[in-house]
């Protein structure tokens, strides 16, 4: 063994495990929320309604899902570290109730700084960006002759299929629940990807906290 080789693995062995770059993610689940099923959950008037599903956030997760938060607190976003997607955030990832840059900032905070070893602040907002582009969910769902109707019961399967036929993987759907008609109101879909951001994976809970066998899709 040369004397380099015995000297570099010392070196190695006394780096402090906080220096080597450790996976800290498992994968990527893309939430895209349902204005109109979002503004209904919160029982707030949102000061604005997209027709479209617009994204809450990209969020790393660890092993079996466990949500991984507020990896590092040094971490701020600031307008010039979007500026060449700004206008495509404040169309496709807007802040439903409050100002869109403080929306960002604190997805990016909360999430995005825990895949922040893999994904610079614009790749993570690019890669968001992209694949909500890549995922028309209403566009998606009206394929499946789902649209959004006021009292209409859809099989919370067939919802799932849906997005299945389009990204062959399982999605994870988010509902609140609707005390008035006694149902799952769809506000959020889930899309799944590996630890690239760029393939598919299927989420592990598909009907998530959509209750029951039918829900509808607010109008
Ligand atoms: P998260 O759900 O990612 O843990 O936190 C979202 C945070 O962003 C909450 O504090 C929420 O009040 C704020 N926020 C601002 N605008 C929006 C919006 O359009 N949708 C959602 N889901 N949260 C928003």
């Amino acid at each position: 063994m040369s004397i380099l080789f015995v000297f570099s693995l010392f070196l190695l062995l006394n780096v402090p495990k906080s220096c080597i770059a450790e996976k800290d993610y498992e994968f990527f689940m893309l939430a895209q929320q349902w204005p109109k099923g979002y503004c209904n959950r919160m029982g707030v008037q949102c000061k604005s309604r997209p027709n479209k599903f617009t994204i809450h956030g990209l969020w790393p997760q660890g092993l079996n899902g466990q949500l991984l938060t507020n990896c590092d607190a040094s971490s701020s976003l600031s307008h010039d570290d979007i500026k060449t997607v700004e206008k495509q955030l404040y169309s496709n990832w807007p802040s439903l109730i409050g100002r869109d840059f403080d929306f960002w900032s604190s997805e990016w905070k909360k999430h995005g700084t825990c895949s922040e070893k893999e994904f610079s602040k614009l790749e993570y907002f690019e890669t968001a960006l992209h694949n909500h582009a890549q995922n028309d969910l209403m566009g998606i769902l009206k394929r499946a002759n789902i649209v959004p109707n006021k009292k209409q019961l859809y099989n919370i399967s067939s919802v799932v299929a849906a997005v299945h036929q389009h990204t062959q993987h399982q999605p994870h759907l988010v509902c609140y629940f609707d005390a008035l008609r006694n149902v799952s109101a769809l506000y959020e879909i889930g899309i799944c990807y590996e630890e690239d951001g760029k393939s598919y994976k299927n989420c592990l809970d598909p009907h998530g906290t959509c209750y029951g066998t039918e829900l509808i899709y607010p109008k």
